[in-house]
Protein backbone atom coordinates (compact mmCIF):
# COMPACT_ATOMS: atom_id res chain seq x y z
CA UNK A 1 0.00 0.00 0.00
CA UNK A 2 1.21 3.67 -1.07
CA UNK A 3 -0.28 4.93 2.30
CA UNK A 4 0.34 3.87 5.61
CA UNK A 5 -2.43 6.49 7.76
CA UNK A 6 -5.05 7.96 5.82
CA UNK A 7 -7.47 10.19 6.70
CA UNK A 8 -10.87 9.97 4.84
CA UNK A 9 -13.33 12.64 5.04
CA UNK A 10 -17.06 12.06 3.86
CA UNK A 11 -19.52 14.46 3.62
CA UNK A 12 -22.62 14.11 5.07
CA UNK A 13 -24.60 14.42 2.35
CA UNK A 14 -22.46 11.45 1.00
CA UNK A 15 -24.63 9.49 3.79
CA UNK A 16 -28.14 10.74 1.74
CA UNK A 17 -27.26 8.12 -1.20
CA UNK A 18 -30.24 9.26 -3.69
CA UNK A 19 -32.18 10.46 -0.34
CA UNK A 20 -32.92 14.16 -0.01
CA UNK A 21 -32.03 14.47 3.90
CA UNK A 22 -30.58 11.85 6.61
CA UNK A 23 -28.77 8.61 5.98
CA UNK A 24 -29.62 5.84 3.17
CA UNK A 25 -28.76 2.55 5.55
CA UNK A 26 -27.44 0.56 1.95
CA UNK A 27 -25.07 3.80 1.33
CA UNK A 28 -23.69 3.25 4.73
CA UNK A 29 -22.98 -0.20 4.35
CA UNK A 30 -21.32 0.47 1.03
CA UNK A 31 -18.88 2.86 2.72
CA UNK A 32 -18.24 -0.28 6.01
CA UNK A 33 -17.57 -2.46 3.30
CA UNK A 34 -15.02 -0.47 1.11
CA UNK A 35 -13.88 0.99 4.41
CA UNK A 36 -13.17 -2.76 5.67
CA UNK A 37 -10.97 -3.70 2.49
CA UNK A 38 -8.57 -1.29 3.13
CA UNK A 39 -7.88 -1.87 6.94
CA UNK A 40 -7.38 -5.55 6.14
CA UNK A 41 -4.50 -4.79 3.96
CA UNK A 42 -3.07 -2.91 7.03
CA UNK A 43 -3.63 0.81 6.71
CA UNK A 44 -4.43 2.37 9.59
CA UNK A 45 -7.68 4.84 9.02
CA UNK A 46 -9.31 7.40 10.47
CA UNK A 47 -12.37 9.11 9.44
CA UNK A 48 -13.91 12.65 10.06
CA UNK A 49 -17.59 12.93 9.01
CA UNK A 50 -19.75 16.07 8.02
CA UNK A 51 -23.59 16.55 8.86
CA UNK A 52 -24.54 18.40 6.16
CA UNK A 53 -27.46 15.73 5.92
CA UNK A 54 -28.80 16.81 8.80
CA UNK A 55 -28.15 20.49 9.60
CA UNK A 56 -25.37 22.98 8.42
CA UNK A 57 -25.06 26.23 10.76
CA UNK A 58 -25.13 28.56 7.69
CA UNK A 59 -28.42 27.11 6.63
CA UNK A 60 -29.93 28.16 10.69
CA UNK A 61 -28.54 31.13 10.19
CA UNK A 62 -29.75 32.34 6.77
CA UNK A 63 -33.59 31.83 8.38
CA UNK A 64 -32.91 33.92 11.38
CA UNK A 65 -31.15 31.41 13.76
CA UNK A 66 -27.87 31.98 15.77
CA UNK A 67 -24.97 30.83 13.81
CA UNK A 68 -23.28 29.83 16.69
CA UNK A 69 -26.38 27.95 18.17
CA UNK A 70 -26.11 26.17 14.92
CA UNK A 71 -23.14 25.33 14.70
CA UNK A 72 -23.65 23.84 17.88
CA UNK A 73 -26.55 21.38 15.92
CA UNK A 74 -24.19 21.27 13.06
CA UNK A 75 -21.43 19.62 15.35
CA UNK A 76 -24.09 17.78 17.24
CA UNK A 77 -25.32 16.02 13.10
CA UNK A 78 -21.34 15.00 12.45
CA UNK A 79 -21.87 13.28 15.98
CA UNK A 80 -25.09 11.18 14.70
CA UNK A 81 -23.76 10.37 11.51
CA UNK A 82 -20.36 9.05 13.02
CA UNK A 83 -22.43 6.97 15.58
CA UNK A 84 -24.04 5.94 12.45
CA UNK A 85 -20.79 5.31 10.51
CA UNK A 86 -19.60 3.33 13.56
CA UNK A 87 -22.83 0.72 13.80
CA UNK A 88 -22.25 0.16 9.92
CA UNK A 89 -18.50 -0.70 10.78
CA UNK A 90 -19.33 -2.97 13.01
CA UNK A 91 -21.66 -4.90 11.42
CA UNK A 92 -19.41 -5.25 8.60
CA UNK A 93 -16.80 -6.56 11.82
CA UNK A 94 -14.82 -3.33 11.82
CA UNK A 95 -13.28 -2.71 15.43
CA UNK A 96 -13.56 1.13 15.99
CA UNK A 97 -13.70 4.01 18.17
CA UNK A 98 -15.72 6.98 17.89
CA UNK A 99 -14.17 10.00 19.47
CA UNK A 100 -15.56 13.60 19.63
CA UNK A 101 -14.71 17.02 19.87
CA UNK A 102 -17.71 18.15 21.96
CA UNK A 103 -17.76 15.63 25.30
CA UNK A 104 -20.44 13.51 25.19
CA UNK A 105 -19.27 11.01 27.15
CA UNK A 106 -22.04 8.70 27.22
CA UNK A 107 -21.89 8.55 23.63
CA UNK A 108 -18.29 8.64 22.99
CA UNK A 109 -15.17 8.85 23.82
CA UNK A 110 -13.65 12.73 23.76
CA UNK A 111 -10.92 13.47 21.42
CA UNK A 112 -7.51 12.62 23.00
CA UNK A 113 -4.82 12.33 20.30
CA UNK A 114 -2.43 9.68 22.04
CA UNK A 115 -5.48 7.55 22.56
CA UNK A 116 -6.52 7.83 18.76
CA UNK A 117 -2.93 6.78 18.11
CA UNK A 118 -3.12 3.93 20.35
CA UNK A 119 -6.05 3.10 18.12
CA UNK A 120 -5.06 3.65 15.23
CA UNK A 121 -1.97 1.15 15.68
CA UNK A 122 -4.17 -1.39 17.03
CA UNK A 123 -6.20 -1.78 14.27
CA UNK A 124 -9.20 -0.15 14.75
CA UNK A 125 -10.89 2.73 12.65
CA UNK A 126 -11.21 5.93 14.42
CA UNK A 127 -13.95 8.16 13.44
CA UNK A 128 -13.54 11.80 14.56
CA UNK A 129 -17.09 13.77 15.01
CA UNK A 130 -18.01 16.61 15.92
CA UNK A 131 -15.53 18.75 13.60
CA UNK A 132 -13.60 20.88 15.28
CA UNK A 133 -15.56 21.59 18.37
CA UNK A 134 -15.89 25.22 17.71
CA UNK A 135 -18.78 27.14 15.70
CA UNK A 136 -17.54 29.00 12.24
CA UNK A 137 -15.40 26.08 11.04
CA UNK A 138 -16.04 23.16 8.70
CA UNK A 139 -15.49 19.35 9.11
CA UNK A 140 -13.03 19.97 5.96
CA UNK A 141 -10.96 22.03 8.73
CA UNK A 142 -11.70 19.12 11.10
CA UNK A 143 -10.29 16.62 8.72
CA UNK A 144 -6.85 18.34 7.97
CA UNK A 145 -6.39 18.99 11.42
CA UNK A 146 -6.76 15.97 12.79
CA UNK A 147 -4.88 14.87 9.72
CA UNK A 148 -1.86 17.16 10.93
CA UNK A 149 -2.26 15.80 14.54
CA UNK A 150 -2.15 12.06 13.87
CA UNK A 151 0.36 12.50 11.28
CA UNK A 152 -1.84 11.09 8.30
CA UNK A 153 0.11 10.22 4.99
CA UNK A 154 -2.56 12.02 2.88
CA UNK A 155 -6.45 12.86 2.90
CA UNK A 156 -8.72 11.39 1.27
CA UNK A 157 -12.13 13.12 -0.03
CA UNK A 158 -14.21 10.82 -1.01
CA UNK A 159 -17.26 13.01 -2.95
CA UNK A 160 -19.53 12.48 -5.97
CA UNK A 161 -17.13 13.64 -8.92
CA UNK A 162 -14.18 11.84 -9.58
CA UNK A 163 -11.32 14.79 -8.98
CA UNK A 164 -11.11 18.34 -9.53
CA UNK A 165 -11.67 19.96 -12.94
CA UNK A 166 -11.27 23.39 -14.12
CA UNK A 167 -15.24 23.84 -14.60
CA UNK A 168 -18.01 21.99 -13.05
CA UNK A 169 -18.25 19.28 -15.18
CA UNK A 170 -22.10 18.47 -13.70
CA UNK A 171 -22.88 21.97 -15.74
CA UNK A 172 -19.98 22.01 -18.47
CA UNK A 173 -19.82 18.76 -20.58
CA UNK A 174 -16.02 20.08 -21.58
CA UNK A 175 -14.52 20.37 -18.33
CA UNK A 176 -11.05 18.69 -17.84
CA UNK A 177 -9.85 16.75 -15.06
CA UNK A 178 -6.58 17.12 -13.57
CA UNK A 179 -4.95 14.14 -12.73
CA UNK A 180 -2.02 16.39 -10.25
CA UNK A 181 -2.34 19.82 -9.01
CA UNK A 182 -1.02 22.09 -7.14
CA UNK A 183 -1.95 24.01 -4.23
CA UNK A 184 -0.74 27.20 -5.53
CA UNK A 185 -2.57 26.08 -8.92
CA UNK A 186 -5.62 25.14 -7.01
CA UNK A 187 -5.72 28.96 -5.39
CA UNK A 188 -4.69 30.92 -8.70
CA UNK A 189 -7.17 29.17 -10.67
CA UNK A 190 -10.11 29.91 -8.50
CA UNK A 191 -10.97 25.92 -7.88
CA UNK A 192 -12.84 24.33 -5.43
CA UNK A 193 -11.35 21.55 -3.26
CA UNK A 194 -12.22 22.37 0.41
CA UNK A 195 -13.04 25.70 1.88
CA UNK A 196 -9.96 28.56 1.85
CA UNK A 197 -9.41 28.09 6.01
CA UNK A 198 -9.01 24.16 5.77
CA UNK A 199 -6.95 24.21 1.99
CA UNK A 200 -4.72 27.02 3.86
CA UNK A 201 -3.78 24.23 6.75
CA UNK A 202 -3.63 21.76 4.50
CA UNK A 203 -0.55 23.35 2.48
CA UNK A 204 1.06 24.98 5.27
CA UNK A 205 1.18 21.58 6.72
CA UNK A 206 2.17 19.99 3.49
CA UNK A 207 -0.35 17.24 3.61
CA UNK A 208 -1.77 16.11 0.28
CA UNK A 209 -5.36 16.10 -0.61
CA UNK A 210 -6.93 13.43 -2.77
CA UNK A 211 -10.40 13.89 -4.62
CA UNK A 212 -11.87 10.89 -5.54
CA UNK A 213 -14.83 9.41 -6.24
CA UNK A 214 -16.03 7.48 -3.10
CA UNK A 215 -19.14 5.63 -4.56
CA UNK A 216 -17.57 3.86 -6.96
CA UNK A 217 -17.09 0.78 -5.40
CA UNK A 218 -13.38 -0.49 -5.21
CA UNK A 219 -12.17 2.97 -5.26
CA UNK A 220 -10.78 3.65 -2.25
CA UNK A 221 -8.84 0.42 -2.14
CA UNK A 222 -7.19 1.97 -5.42
CA UNK A 223 -6.44 5.38 -3.88
CA UNK A 224 -4.77 3.47 -1.29
CA UNK A 225 -2.82 1.62 -3.26
CA UNK A 226 -1.83 4.63 -4.96
CA UNK A 227 -3.63 3.86 -8.48
CA UNK A 228 -4.04 7.80 -9.52
CA UNK A 229 -7.55 7.56 -10.43
CA UNK A 230 -8.51 10.83 -8.48
CA UNK A 231 -7.00 14.35 -8.51
CA UNK A 232 -3.93 14.55 -6.16
CA UNK A 233 -3.27 18.05 -4.58
CA UNK A 234 0.20 19.20 -3.29
CA UNK A 235 3.23 21.25 -3.35
N1 LIG B 1 -19.52 22.61 12.26
C1 LIG B 1 -18.97 23.53 13.14
N2 LIG B 1 -17.64 23.43 13.46
C2 LIG B 1 -16.84 22.45 12.94
C3 LIG B 1 -17.40 21.54 12.02
C4 LIG B 1 -18.75 21.64 11.71
O1 LIG B 1 -19.64 24.42 13.63
O2 LIG B 1 -15.65 22.40 13.29
C5 LIG B 1 -20.98 22.68 11.97
C6 LIG B 1 -21.34 23.72 10.92
O3 LIG B 1 -22.57 24.28 11.27
C7 LIG B 1 -21.48 22.87 9.68
C8 LIG B 1 -22.08 21.60 10.22
O4 LIG B 1 -21.43 21.44 11.49
O5 LIG B 1 -22.33 23.46 8.74
C9 LIG B 1 -21.87 20.37 9.38
O6 LIG B 1 -20.53 20.27 8.94
P1 LIG B 1 -20.13 20.44 7.38
O7 LIG B 1 -20.98 21.52 6.77
O8 LIG B 1 -18.67 20.60 7.32
O9 LIG B 1 -20.56 19.03 6.85
P2 LIG B 1 -20.44 18.42 5.36
O10 LIG B 1 -20.59 19.55 4.36
O11 LIG B 1 -19.10 17.78 5.25
O12 LIG B 1 -21.55 17.42 5.32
Amino acid sequence: MKYKRILLKLSGEALMGNRQYGIDPERLSEYAKDIKEITETGVEVAIVIGGGNIFRGVAGASNGMDRVQGDHMGMLATVINGLALQSALEDAGVPTRLQTAIHIEEVAEPFIRRRALRHLEKGRVVIFGGGTGNPYFTTDSAAVLRAIEIEADVILKGTRVDGIYNADPEKDSKAIKFDHISFDDVLRKGLKVMDTTAFTLSQENELPIIVFDMNKKGNLLKVVSGENIGTKVNL
